[in-house]
């Protein structure tokens, strides 16, 4: 690869992070990324515990389908075809303490036939969902580089769309859930952060569920991310772990490098943070570059909320379950002293072998809330409770689960809990938040500034600027920003895609 001579160093070493350094190396930059965690990922992780791993990130990946219209934005960065991935037929189950069940299958047509057996006096408002559901199906995202002239073909496509991406747009998911008189089909949409998004994300998910688009790549997020790490090797880019950005260097309003805990100065022609937007605008930079738009967004928009993971090693072939189930509780849970649930979710992991022992199984639940002081307090002053807490909290959650498998607590041989100081401590997001910012209600899907006011050479990617978060955020915004740099640099931006290399397997 021919270098331009320019190096940009990217804070960060989340998907947003990686992305961006793929396509600078493809544009010839030198780059660096920051990681000040040991490993590559941010949010995108997994552990090993014992013969366990636990995933946190990936439920569905948008993109997932060969020749899918996003796929062909990630292999503008890696080789996806090399991830192997599945399309579970059903999403998530829904059952109560007394066995009344719901099935929410990704296939529209078993979907359709499960919501009208179970709920027929629902009937118009279940074929409405299930014809949104087949529509958006087909709906096209705009290239948030582009202009007129790299959107005008997604544009014309998704005119037919576009009356009903702006109702359901106005919708949150509570409202959306208020038209189905079924209680477990309403509480569907207006549980926990679900009920506040817009009930576009929702039904666009399900929708690219329906196209086989969202599937999960076995090996979680962090064979995503290993893709990734490789890629920015074989094109000769450095990642730097345990390297953690105390400040962005600042010199006549134009970004000149950053600063290293312990005092290395790095140096660079550009700076893009991909790290937390919080802490990049208001620590990093010391709050020297905030306008009103700025300050509004982080005083007044809401985050997703942190969360809590209870991580079960579980000596049983669990391949009868759902991936996805839901317990609706007839007394809540206590999380911690402002957080109760009386919907508890479990991911079965039965369909990625490489999680756990043949025979047994990797199980998860997670937990929200949003008193991440309360964790992060108690974890630093309060050690022996916190840890109390933790062991509380895991058996209340072992307790639901047996609720639903009489007996499995005896073959639990591995328990981990994550708190929101476990969020914080690895990512640094700020409040420990899972996605960054709600998509609310008629916010549309459009992404905040990812640059500050006079302050040059310097751009801000992921989730952060990408209300509604998630992986492709990574790519969605670290795109413009290569974009802009190459533009400032008279440079082409030129990515060609890759090309899948693998041989055929050898017979
Ligand atoms: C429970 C859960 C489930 C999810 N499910 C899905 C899903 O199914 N599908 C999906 O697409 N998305 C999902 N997401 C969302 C997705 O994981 C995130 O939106 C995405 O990974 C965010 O990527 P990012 O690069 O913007 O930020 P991050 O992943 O937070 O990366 C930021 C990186 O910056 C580093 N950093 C921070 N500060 C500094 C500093 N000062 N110096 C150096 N490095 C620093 C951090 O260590 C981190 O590695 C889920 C997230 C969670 C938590």
């Amino acid at each position: 690869m021919k270098r331009n001579g320019k190096k940009i160093v990217i804070v960060g070493g989340g998907i947003a992070g990686l992305s961006a350094a793929v396509y600078a190396l493809k544009c010839g930059y030198e780059v660096e990324v920051l990681e000040m965690h040991d490993m590559a990922g941010g949010l995108a992780m997994s552990w090993h515990r014992g013969s366990y791993t636990f995933e946190t990130c990936l439920h569905w990946l948008i993109g997932s389908k060969p020749g899918g219209e996003f796929n062909e934005v990630w292999k503008e960065l890696v080789d996806l075809d090399t991830l192997t991935f599945v399309n579970p037929h059903e999403f998530v189950r829904i059952e109560t303490e007394d066995g009344d069940s719901l099935r929410v299958y990704t296939n529209a047509d078993m979907l359709e036939a499960e919501l009208l057996r179970r709920a027929p006096d629902d009937i118009a408002a279940i074929e409405d969902f299930i014809h949104a559901i087949r529509t958006l199906g087909k709906f096209r995202l705009l290239d948030p580089s582009g202009g007129l002239a790299d959107n005008w073909l997604n544009m014309l496509r998704d005119i037919p769309v576009l009356p009903l991406l702006m109702k359901l747009g106005k919708m949150s998911g509570k409202e959306y859930g208020a038209r189905f008189a079924d209680p477990l089909l309403r509480g569907f949409f207006s549980t926990g952060d679900m009920g506040k998004l817009t009930a576009i994300a929702m039904v666009l998910s399900l929708a690219w569920m329906n196209e086989k688009d969202a599937g999960y790549c076995i090996g979680g997020s962090q064979a995503l991310i290993r893709l990734f790490e490789e890629k920015i090797r074989e094109l000769g880019g450095a990642i730097r772990f345990d390297a953690r950005v105390e400040r962005i260097v600042v010199e006549h309003n134009c970004a000149i490098g950053v600063l290293l805990k312990g005092g290395e100065a790095i140096p660079a022609d550009w700076v893009i943070s991909a790290a937390d937007g919080h802490a990049t605008i208001y620590d990093m930079l010391e709050g020297q570059y905030v306008d009103e738009t700025t300050r509004k967004i982080y005083a007044e928009s809401e985050t997703f909320a942190s969360y809590l993971q209870v991580s079960l090693g579980i000596a049983r072939d669990l391949r009868d379950q759902p991936p996805m189930l839901t317990r609706v509780l007839g007394s809540p849970v206590s999380v911690d002293p402002e957080t109760e649930h009386t919907h508890v979710g479990f991911r079965f992991f039965h369909f990625d072998p490489t999680f756990a022992p043949t025979g047994k199984t990797a199980v998860t639940s997670i937990l929200p809330t949003r008193n991440y002081r309360y964790w992060e307090n108690l974890r630093s002053q309060e050690p022996q409770s916190y840890r109390a807490e933790k062991a509380r909290v895991a058996d209340s959650v072992i307790h639901v689960l047996e609720g639903h498998l009489p007996g499995i607590r005896e073959a639990i041989e591995v328990t981990d809990v994550s708190t929101p100081a476990t969020v914080i401590r690895y990512t640094g997001n700020w409040k420990g938040s899972q996605e960054g910012w709600l998509m609310p209600p008629g916010g549309g899907i459009k992404p905040f500034p990812n640059t500050l006011p006079n302050l040059d050479r310097f751009f801000l990617i992921g989730q952060w600027i990408m209300p509604g978060g998630g992986l492709p955020s990574g790519p969605m915004t670290a795109r413009p920003a290569i974009k802009a740099i190459c533009k400032r640099d008279h440079l082409p931006f030129d990515v060609q895609p890759e090309i899948h290399r693998l041989e055929p397997a050898e017979v």
